[in-house]
């Protein structure tokens, strides 16, 4: 290479931002999809979004891609792996060799699998009926079982299809993490449990009009951070947050007037991963340097503002005189002291998406030890209903009455997505790892945010993660900020601190 790689980094960039822009175009197909499709035109929709995704699969295995990384992977545009084209060259070079594995005759037989495991998932779940689930479960995780042994793995399976979603993530080091931090939280959730003292949780009950709902949601938004002149929230029955470029991003919620914290944490918490995507370089588009690290990572900022920031003292300081002005009927005459109560309690509960911040932990570590399980064989997927319901009284203490609302009651399984669950407790811990460096580096972060002024926070974040793209992976990210390795202990000491105050214990 006469220039050192120079062009021909540029022809592979170039290809990069083209299947990023069709990318672009299938994510917009699939938030109408999700938002305001007519229920007739879902069949067209499809599709259109096969055409879509087959034509970016071609273009994104392309073999003229494999040829220029060939060479560049040797050139000093590499060398330094968190340079911008350093880390363009690895991470191209990292989903090309892995789309490239997978023989296309697998990947429609994985697709298939999970459509199919998808309806049948429906109906077994509303019937409470594992058996005529089992089957397609048992396809589908022969055939993860099978696509960790065509990407190849270190360990055990489990780590190439962890990889997918956190890459670079061991799942060793991942159940150290995640067993740390049930150690430390299992004691909390008893202690809450056995104190006798009761979050008013009624005051969440009453009546809260959706209008004023969306007007206070969209209100808490845009002051975190959330820039609405290059975002818009929309409404949609399953909560996302879709980045569709530089400066269109669509979060989303649904609302229940019975109910203040569904739709107002969902708010926070998409507005959280949309501040990433808004946050992200508009200059490195569809390349490395300006996508985001990892879903656990991506995780970390939904979980950041839902949480941690949205459920603290501070927060609620400044905001609930605003929310009582919203919510004259409900609120008039409360104390912000008892609501804030209110939006921590912590109570073991059946399901994952409804947990408290505390116990949500405990579903994920269940899930993550049985889908490692499964895949490792010490479990079978016919097991599973069981040794579900087992852990629930164990960690959680209760015991679920149907598999409907105990192993049935997440999609992720039946589409094929193994290996994702912990990636949510991940962004936990991560989270609480990012909030403590910014408490230490920005000094008056509280009083700050009792004063409703969330920007130094914001730019923190944008200046340390958002900005970084991937040039870092997450652990290399977590050191890099904090000094400090992947570790439990901000998260399970911040809710220590937060928590047993409230209940009484401290
Ligand atoms: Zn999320």
């Amino acid at each position: 290479m006469q220039d050192g790689g120079n062009e021909m980094l540029a022809l592979l960039c170039e290809e990069a931002r083209e299947t990023a822009l069709l990318e672009s175009i299938e994510a917009l197909l699939g938030w109408d999809e999700r938002t305001y499709l007519p229920p007739a035109g879902g069949a067209f929709r499809a599709e259109q979004m096969t055409y879509l995704s087959g034509w970016i699969h071609r273009r994104r295995t392309d073999p003229r891609i494999g040829g220029w990384l060939d060479q560049l992977l040797d050139s000093p545009l590499a060398a330094d792996p968190h340079s911008d084209s350093g880390a363009t060259i690895r991470e191209l070079n990292r989903e090309y060799r892995r789309l490239v594995k997978l023989p296309p005759a697998f990947v429609e037989e994985l697709t298939r699998a999970s459509v199919l495991g998808q309806q049948a998932w429906t109906e077994a779940r509303k019937n409470h009926d594992f058996p005529s689930f089992q089957p397609f479960l048992e396809r589908i995780f022969t055939l993860k079982r099978e696509q960790a042994e065509q990407w190849g793995y270190s360990n055990e399976p489990y780590d190439a299809l962890l990889d997918d979603f956190e890459p670079g993530a061991q799942t060793a080091e991942v159940a150290e993490t995640l067993e740390s931090l049930r150690a430390g939280l299992a004691p909390l959730v008893a202690a809450i449990a056995e104190c006798g003292r009761q979050a008013p949780s009624e005051l969440l009950r009453r009546d809260y009009p959706r209008a004023a709902q969306q007007a206070f949601g969209e209100q808490a938004a845009a002051a975190i951070g959330f820039d609405f002149r290059r975002g818009r929230l929309d409404v949609t029955h399953h909560p996302f947050c879709s980045g569709l470029g530089p400066d269109d991003c669509r979060i989303t919620t649904r609302f229940d007037e019975r109910h203040f914290s569904s739709a107002f944490f969902g708010i926070l918490h998409e507005a959280g991963h949309g501040m990433y995507d808004q946050g992200l370089r508009s200059d490195q588009f569809g390349l490395p340097p300006g996508s985001y690290i990892s879903l656990g990572i991506h995780e970390s900022q939904s979980r950041l503002w839902e949480n941690l920031v949205g459920r603290s003292a501070a927060f609620w300081q400044h905001f609930f005189p605003q929310a009582q002005q919203h919510f004259p009927e409900a609120l008039a005459g409360e104390r912000w002291e008892d609501f804030w109560f209110a939006v921590n309690a912590v109570r073991p509960s059946l399901i994952r998406v409804e947990a408290d911040e505390v116990t949500y932990n405990l579903h994920i570590i269940i899930r993550f030890e049985l889908e490692r399980a499964v895949l490792s064989g010490e479990l079978t997927v016919g097991d599973l209903p069981q040794a579900w319901n087992e852990r629930y009284r164990k960690y959680l203490g209760i015991t679920p009455p149907g598999d409907g609302d105990g192993v049935l009651q997440d999609i992720h399984w039946s589409a094929g997505l193994v290996g994702y669950f912990p990636t949510y407790s991940l962004g936990n811990v991560f989270a609480a790892q990012f909030f403590r460096q910014a408490e230490q580096d920005l000094g008056d972060l509280t009083d700050r945010m009792g004063r409703g002024d969330f920007a130094p926070l914001k730019q923190w974040l944008n200046q340390h993660i958002h900005q970084v793209g991937r040039c870092y992976r997450a652990s290399e990210l977590v050191q890099h900020i904090t000094g400090q390795p992947l570790s439990a202990e901000p998260m399970i000491q911040g809710l220590r601190d937060k928590l047993l105050p409230l209940y009484g214990l401290a």
